[in-house]
C-alpha cells in the first residue's frame, strides 16, 4: 500500500487498486464478513416486507404500527407507501424516546461556531427542550400541522432545533441554504406556498457578515402570505424588524412553556420539502414522508457509519442539503448519536480549520465532499500534517464522483491508511445512501462507489432498456423502491413522473450515468447528459477528469463536450492547477500527452481552458451544464445560474473561452 502514493497515475478504467478494513476495523463492526452482509442483502431484496418490518421495528419507536410495509406501483400510476397506517413523530424519535434512557445527558448536538470560541453542546435532555419550546412558539404563531415553514437559517443550532420543532408538530420544513440571494429564497417560498419564515439578523461566513435579514427582507416583499418571520440574533447587532410580522427568537422562547405533546403523524405524512441543488436545471422541489424516510435514515446511518455509541460524528454538509438533513439531524440523532454541526468554512482562517476541529473534539467518523477534499490537496499536506488527527476511524465522501487520486490524498493524509473511506452515491430524491461500501466488509476501489446498500436494486441499462454488459457505461436505473425515496414533486405530479418514471418504465431514473465492473461494484460516470460520444466512443466525464486530476500539477478539472466538425463531439477541459504553478502551453501540450497516454488517443482533449475557479452550485458540485455553454459559444443562454456559489466565475471563463 505504501508505494501507492499520491500522484501516481491512475484513470477510472484501469484503476485496479483495492484496499480492505483493517483486522481491528473489522473485529469490531456492526457487518463484519462479506458472507453476512450478504444473507442480510439477500433478505432484504428477496423478503422486502420481512426486511423492512425488522427495520422499522428495530430502529424506530412508533405510536401505532403498519397494516402494509410496502406498496408501490412503479408504472402506471406511479405511488409509493411504507408503513400504511403507521403512526409515528420524527421528533419523538430524535429526542424524547433518549430521554428514558442513560442517553439523556449524552451530548446530542456539538455546535462549533465560525469563531474558535463561539461552541456550544447540547445533551438529549438540553435539545429536547430546546425543540419543545420552539414547538410551541411556532403553534403560538399559528402554525399547524401539514402548513409549510421556510427556515433560511445558517449552521447554528437553531436549525436543527427548528427543523425539529416543525416535525414536533407536523409542519412541512423547507430549509433554503443560508448563502442563497433574495431570488432564490423567494421562489423557494413562493413554491411551497410557505406563511411563515425562520431566519436570523446576520450570518458569518469566512470572516463576513452576510446580511441575512435584508435578504429575506427583500425576499417577503413579494411574498405577501408570509405572515410572521422570527428573526435569531446570531450577532449581537439591530436589524429592521416589521411590526406585527417579525418577531425576536430570544423573546418569543422565554414566553414559550416547556413541553409540547409530539403530532401523531401518519407514516405518509409529509417531513419536509427539500430543493435540489441545481446542477442540471431548475431545482425541483423533493418530498419526503414521515415513517420510510425516518427507517432509511436511521438504518443506513447505523450501518454505513458503523456508529458506536462513544464516537463523535462530524457530516460538514450544510442542513441546507439533503445531507445535512439525513446525516447531521435526522439519521445521527434518531441513532442516538453525538453529532457535530460547524458554522464555518474549510479554508477559514486557515486551509487546517476542517483538522483543527477533528482535532479539538477527537472526531471519530468524517463525511465530507469531494470539492472540499480536492481544495486541501491544492493547499497541501502540511496543512493536516501538522494536527492530530488520531481519533479518525472512518471516513466517508458524497456529492460527486471522487477522482482515485483525491481518494488517495483522503486515505493517506487524513485517514493515515487506516480508516475505510465509505463513496457514497445518493441523492435528495433518494432521502438517503443507496449505492456504497459497508466499512467492515466491503475492500473499496479508489473512485468506486461499490455495491447496493439493504433493500436496494439499483441496475445499469441501454437506451433500450436492456441491461449493459459488464463495464459498459449505461444508464443507472432502480428496479424498486426503498423507504427512503422521495414521494413526489411538491405541487407538481406531473414533473414527479416525467423526470423520474418515463424514461424507463418500470424503474426510477436516476439521471446518473454508471457501469458495474466484474465484481459487481458501481462506478459513477457523471450526469447522463455529460456522457461525451467522441467519434462514436461513449466516454464519461469523470474518466477524463480523473486522469487529468492525477497530474501531479492538476488540482481540479471539469470536461464537457463540444460540437466538433469531425468527431461529432470533441472533448474541452476546464482546468485548475495546484498552488504556485502557472499556467502554460508546454503545460497544455503536457496534459494532452497525459490524458492520451492513461486513457487513449480517443480521450485527448482537443481544447485546454486554464482557469483559477470552476462554477459551482452552493453545495460545491461543478455545474458542467454552463461549462458546456461557453465550450460551444452559446454565452447568451446560460440557464438558471441562481443556484451557483460564485457567478464572477462564468464571466470569467466566457472571456478565456478557448
Ligand atoms: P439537480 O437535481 O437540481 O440537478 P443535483 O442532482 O446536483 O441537482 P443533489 O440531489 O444534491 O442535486 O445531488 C445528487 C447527485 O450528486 C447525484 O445524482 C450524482 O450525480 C451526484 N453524486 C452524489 N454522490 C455521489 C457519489 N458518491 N459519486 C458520484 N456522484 C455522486
Ligand atoms: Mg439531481
Amino acid at each position: 500500500m505504501a508505494e501507492e502514493k499520491s500522484g501516481s497515475v491512475q484513470n477510472l478504467m484501469t484503476e485496479n487498486r483495492v484496499f480492505y478494513p483493517s483486522q481491528e476495523f473489522t473485529d469490531k463492526a456492526k457487518v463484519s464478513s462479506r458472507q453476512q452482509r450478504d444473507e442480510l442483502y439477500r433478505k432484504s431484496v428477496e423478503q422486502p416486507e420481512e426486511f423492512w418490518a425488522d427495520m422499522a421495528e428495530q430502529n424506530i419507536d412508533w405510536f401505532k404500527k403498519w397494516e402494509a410495509v410496502e406498496e408501490y406501483d412503479f408504472t402506471d400510476n406511479i405511488f409509493i407507501n411504507y408503513y400504511r397506517g403507521a403512526k409515528l413523530n420524527a421528533s419523538y424519535n430524535c429526542l424524547d424516546r433518549h430521554l428514558k434512557t442513560w442517553r439523556r445527558n449524552k451530548a446530542a448536538l456539538i455546535w462549533q461556531g465560525e469563531p474558535y470560541e463561539d461552541s456550544r453542546t447540547y445533551t438529549y435532555l438540553q435539545l429536547h427542550r430546546e425543540v419543545s419550546k420552539f414547538a410551541n412558539v411556532l403553534k403560538n404563531i399559528g402554525v399547524k400541522k401539514g402548513d409549510r415553514v421556510t427556515v433560511y437559517l445558517p449552521m447554528i443550532p437553531e436549525l436543527a432545533i427548528t427543523i425539529l420543532a416543525c416535525a414536533r408538530i407536523g409542519a412541512i420544513h423547507s430549509v433554503v441554504f443560508g448563502g442563497f440571494s433574495a431570488e432564490s429564497l423567494r421562489d423557494r417560498i413562493l413554491d411551497s406556498n410557505a406563511e411563515t419564515l425562520i431566519t436570523t439578523n446576520y450570518g458569518l461566513r469566512a470572516g463576513k457578515i452576510l446580511n441575512s435579514k435584508e435578504i429575506a427582507d427583500n425576499a417577503l416583499a413579494e411574498c405577501p402570505a408570509v405572515k410572521n418571520c422570527v428573526v435569531v440574533k446570531r450577532l449581537d447587532k439591530d436589524c429592521n424588524m416589521v411590526e406585527g410580522r417579525d418577531h425576536w427568537w430570544h423573546e418569543a422562547m422565554a414566553k414559550a412553556p416547556l413541553d409540547c405533546e409530539p403530532e401523531q403523524m401518519d407514516a405518509e405524512d409529509p417531513l419536509f420539502i427539500l430543493y435540489t441543488s441545481g446542477s442540471t436545471g431548475k431545482p425541483k422541489g423533493v418530498m419526503h414522508t414521515t415513517g420510510g424516510y425516518m427507517v432509511y435514515t436511521t438504518s443506513s446511518f447505523k450501518y454505513i457509519f458503523d456508529y458506536r455509541d462513544e464516537d463523535i460524528f462530524w457530516c460538514t454538509a450544510d442542513i441546507g442539503w439533503v445531507t445535512g438533513h439525513s446525516y447531521v439531524v435526522y439519521g445521527p440523532l434518531s441513532a442516538g448519536a453525538t453529532s457535530l454541526m460547524f458554522e464555518g468554512v474549510p479554508n477559514y482562517p486557515q486551509p487546517d480549520r476542517f483538522w483543527e476541529i477533528v482535532e479539538k473534539y477527537r472526531v471519530n467518523i468524517l463525511y465530507t465532499a469531494p470539492t472540499g477534499i480536492r481544495a486541501m490537496m491544492r493547499d497541501g499536506e502540511k496543512w493536516p500534517l501538522g494536527r492530530d488527527l488520531s481519533s479518525l476511524r472512518l471516513l466517508g465522501t458524497v456529492g460527486e464522483p471522487i477522482n482515485p487520486e483525491a481518494w488517495m490524498w483522503y486515505h493517506i493524509n487524513i485517514g493515515k491508511e487506516k480508516c475505510p473511506i465509505v463513496d457514497t452515491w445518493w441523492q435528495t430524491e433518494t432521502g438517503g445512501i443507496l449505492i456504497t461500501p459497508l466499512p467492515g466488509c466491503i475492500p473499496t476501489k479508489p473512485g468506486s462507489a461499490t455495491v447496493p446498500f439493504f433493500g436496494l436494486k439499483p441496475k445499469v441499462i441501454r437506451q433500450d432498456g436492456s441491461e449493459a454488459g459488464v463495464n459498459e457505461g449505461g444508464y443507472l436505473v432502480i428496479e424498486k423502491p426503498w423507504p427512503g425515496l422521495m414521494r413526489g414533486v411538491y405541487g407538481d405530479p406531473e414533473r414527479f413522473k416525467t423526470t423520474y418514471f418515463v424514461q424507463y418504465p418500470g424503474y426510477y431514473f436516476t439521471g446518473d450515468g454508471a457501469r458495474k465492473d466484474e465484481d459487481g461494484y458501481f462506478w459513477l460516470m457523471g450526469r447522463v447528459d455529460d456522457v461525451l460520444n467522441v467519434s462514436g466512443h461513449r466516454l464519461g466525464t469523470a474518466e477524463v477528469e480523473s486522469a487529468l486530476v492525477a497530474h501531479a500539477k492538476v488540482a481540479e478539472a471539469a470536461v464537457v463536450g463540444f460540437p466538433h466538425d469531425i468527431k461529432g463531439e470533441g472533448i474541452y477541459a476546464y482546468v485548475t492547477l495546484k498552488e504556485g504553478i502557472d499556467f502554460s502551453d508546454e503545460l497544455k501540450k503536457e496534459l494532452v500527452a497525459h490524458v492520451r497516454k492513461e486513457i487513449g488517443p480517443i480521450a485527448s482533449p482537443d481544447k485546454i481552458h486554464f482557469s483559477n475557479a470552476l462554477p459551482k452550485t452552493r453545495s460545491g458540485k461543478i455545474m458542467r451544464r454552463i461549462l458546456r455553454k461557453i465550450a460551444a459559444g452559446d454565452v447568451d443562454q446560460l440557464g438558471d445560474t441562481t443556484t451557483l456559489a460564485d457567478p464572477s466565475v462564468v464571466d470569467s471563463l466566457v472571456s478565456g473561452r478557448q
